[in-house]
């Protein structure tokens, strides 16, 4: 991969912090847009605004056209199998909510089981936790090693006939672990369950094929896959988000309104996409995916892990330094705690030095207890990141430690 040609598509590449070049390791809480994704936002603005579907005019049938043929290049980024098994949301976070709110208010009760795992996002737990308490299924956890990858025994053990649904992540935000989804949806499948898969941190690292994995809901973010904020994609089996109830309702999702002989839905994808959605970043968020694919997600894939190894062996050579999260497969996020040196002690002064990385719980507190942590620093690497920025990072953590201790 030519790392040089990628990083010109990014021109807050450019910047610098504090008298430094930013180096931007915060990729996994949101990736850096590239001038294409710009441009695309740019030109809609400047040339085609207009509401989508219901307009005659020439700016509302660009609109409409440049909106649906997006849902053609993610169907065809995540290998689904057709177009209207994509619904577009504001990110993974109402993905999820979407499918909670809609297909497990409708499904889910009493005696049932949802099979979360310990390595989730907040937004992966939460939506459940919340219905959990409104139709009294019960959570049950899929526990994680002490390198942070899935048990798979405790797994195979916890599934069972009162599972109706695998809610678990194909990448973890906080570690990097790889789960393996596509044994995990076969296991689920074979127990007569579902498998929702939160794919926000594997869009942008992993190569995605929802029909070779047989996910039966997988959802991820346009703004960790270098597209914008606000936008988001559910892809959902065709069979079951026609059977699935609306959940928001309004404008576009409708065929008819009456009074008197009562609403009728519109077909799927439709009836999951109540109101004037985010048009201008719908069709940005398929200028990234085409990005991506100009790249190589195999190629970046592999650039990731050079970088990911790189990182691995530099951090574990620092004194006190603890890396959590040493799974076989990981993509490439580096998250660590340092003895004698508070998480956010250590960000705030590498941010001086231009070094931007994340700390906090990564919305994964669960997680976190497990390993007696309340924070880590966290590492996250796209494609425009470079070994060199790596070092410098490196560099900048052993100042900070050296300062705080
Ligand atoms: N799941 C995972 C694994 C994530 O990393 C994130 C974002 N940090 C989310 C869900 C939520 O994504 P969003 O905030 O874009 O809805």
């Amino acid at each position: 991969m030519d790392v040089v040609k990628v990083r010109r598509d990014f021109p807050i590449l450019e910047r610098q912090v504090h008298g430094h070049p930013l180096i931007y390791l915060d990729n996994a809480a949101t990736s850096q847009t590239p001038r294409q994704v710009i441009e695309t936002l740019d030109h809609y603005y400047r040339h085609y605004n207009a509401n989508i579907h219901r307009g005659l005019h020439t700016l509302a049938d660009e609109a409409t056209v440049a909106y649906e043929t997006t849902r053609e290049t993610v169907r065809g980024f995540i290998g689904a199998r057709e177009t209207r098994e994509i619904v577009f949301t504001r990110g993974t976070t109402e993905a999820i909510n979407l499918v909670a709110n809609s297909w497990g208010r409708a499904n889910l009760g009493p005696g049932d089981e949802v099979l979360i795992s310990r390595l989730e996002h907040h937004s992966n737990i939460v939506p459940w936790q919340l219905l959990a308490a409104e139709r009294g299924f019960t959570i049950r956890v899929i526990p994680v090693d002490e390198r942070g990858a899935l048990d798979m025994a405790a797994y195979r053990e916890l599934i069972n006939e009162r599972t109706r649904l695998v809610a678990v992540n194909h990448v973890s935000n906080a570690f990097g672990t790889i789960n393996p989804v596509a044994e995990m949806a076969r296991i689920a499948h074979e127990h007569g369950a579902l498998i929702l898969v939160d794919g926000a941190q594997a869009a942008p690292h992993e190569i995605v094929d929802v029909t070779a994995l047989d996910a039966d809901f997988y959802a991820f973010s346009g703004h960790k896959v270098y597209g914008p904020t606000g936008v988001g994609v559910l892809y959902g089996k065709a069979a079951l988000l026609e059977a699935m109830p609306p959940w928001q309702g309004g404008g576009e999702m409708i065929r008819t309104v009456s009074f008197e002989a009562g609403t009728t839905y519109a077909e799927i994808p439709h009836k999951f996409e109540a109101g004037t959605p985010a048009i201008a970043e719908v069709i940005a968020l398929g200028r990234a995916l085409e990005w991506v694919g100009e790249i190589g997600i195999g190629l970046i894939r592999a650039w990731e892990h050079r970088l990911l190894e790189h990182a691995h062996h530099e951090l574990a050579a620092i004194d006190g330094l603890r890396l959590l999260g040493t799974a076989p497969h990981k993509a490439g996020v580096v998250s660590f705690v340092v003895e004698g040196a508070h998480a956010q002690d250590i960000a705030l002064l590498i941010d001086q030095l231009g070094v931007a990385i994340r700390t906090g719980n990564h919305c994964a507190q669960p997680l976190l207890q497990q390993f007696g942590v309340d924070a880590t620093c966290r590492a996250s690497f796209a494609a425009y990141n470079t070994p060199e920025e790596i070092d410098i990072f490196v560099a900048a953590l052993k100042r900070a430690i050296e300062m705080v201790r």
